[in-house]
């Protein structure tokens, strides 16, 4: 690894295994956070293990909502481009996945909206049965109530999985469709663990366009990025949800080391090689600011959905 690579690797991996071995109980109560970074590198290169820090899967791009500001695009892709996951796909992607790397810590499981997955409980079933995710956790946005058969195994797990509910209650037009705090009601009964963001705020999307970067304007949009989950889409690990939501709006032509190919074991050097690279086509399409972040209400409508719409009223 020349020193470019290093320094991207340490970006996106060493530091965030530290930050998470630094929050455990173990190291935040010795207050000896240095032993984090210490066990890191021992955990890297001694005992040769990679633990990857955050994955979200997305279960489907079908979404109950078309909201203007959905981070991830998800209203922009088309009917002919949707995409939702079978358990046997999930299975494959997983099991292929965990070949490279001997754990994950937080999976997330990820929509459109996850719920709208039929085989949702059995894809639970299977994620939180698997002894090497840490923690699963399903993002809805409260439109679904839970089926007997998710809750069921959401109760069977409950100390391995939870539940985020998105809470859009701000927008009154939503109000006759959401069931967030029935949902929250109903888990709580069980002993789910589950939360509602009482103070939901969202930042306003740009779309995304063809930004013609350079290489170098590449890498320094990449080199300024935080974001931190890696996501699965139709048999593919990218480097964020948004490369991933770009890839099924087909904005580009993925090149092998736009992805990982999960259909296929993996090995570790994979997601090393993965893990170094800093410089992805997805960026050149990506609009998100850091720096000039406007707050909006969260889940304001579309009242068509983009794709339908001409190009000046995007
Ligand atoms: S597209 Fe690139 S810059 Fe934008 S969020 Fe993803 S990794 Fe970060």
């Amino acid at each position: 690894m020349n020193q470019a690579e290093w320094n991207t690797f340490y970006d996106r991996y060493m530091e965030r295994r530290m930050f998470h071995l630094g929050s455990k109980k173990i190291f935040s109560v010795l207050r000896l956070k240095s032993l984090a970074k210490l066990y890191t590198y021992f955990e890297l290169f001694f005992l040769r293990r990679l633990v990857f820090p955050s994955v979200e899967y997305v279960v489907t791009t079908r979404c109950s909502l078309r909201c203007r500001d959905c981070s991830n695009y998800i209203p922009y892709i088309p009917p002919g481009n949707h995409y939702t996951a079978t358990l046997d796909d999930f299975k494959k992607d997983v099991s292929n996945f965990l070949c490279g790397v001997d754990g994950i810590n937080l999976f997330g499981i990820l929509g459109g909206e996850p719920l709208l997955n039929k085989e949702l409980p059995a894809i639970m079933e299977y994620a939180c049965g698997e002894k090497r995710i840490k923690h699963v956790l399903i993002t809805t946005n409260g439109t679904q109530m839970i089926s007997p058969e998710l809750l069921a195994v959401l109760k069977k797990y409950r100390n391995k999985c939870s539940v985020a509910i998105s809470n859009y209650t701000a927008n009154k037009e939503l109000s006759s469709i959401l069931k967030s705090w029935d949902i929250k009601k109903l888990l709580q009964q069980h002993g789910i663990s589950c939360g509602i963001d009482e103070n939901l705020s969202w930042v306003q999307t740009n779309k995304f366009q063809d930004m013609k970067r350079s290489e170098d304007e590449l890498k320094a949009h990449f080199k300024s990025c935080d974001s931190f989950a890696y996501s699965i889409l139709r048999g593919r690990l990218y480097v964020c949800p948004l490369a991933s939501s770009f890839a099924a709006l087909k904005l580009y032509e993925s090149k092998p080391s736009d992805y990982i190919d999960l259909t296929t074991a993996c090995t570790s050097q994979d997601f090393i090689d993965f893990l170094k690279n800093d410089c992805w086509s997805a960026c050149n399409f990506c609009t998100t600011s850091r720096t000039e972040q406007v707050k909006v209400q969260p889940a304001i409508q579309w009242p068509v959905a983009p794709y339908l719409q001409k190009e000046e009223n995007n």
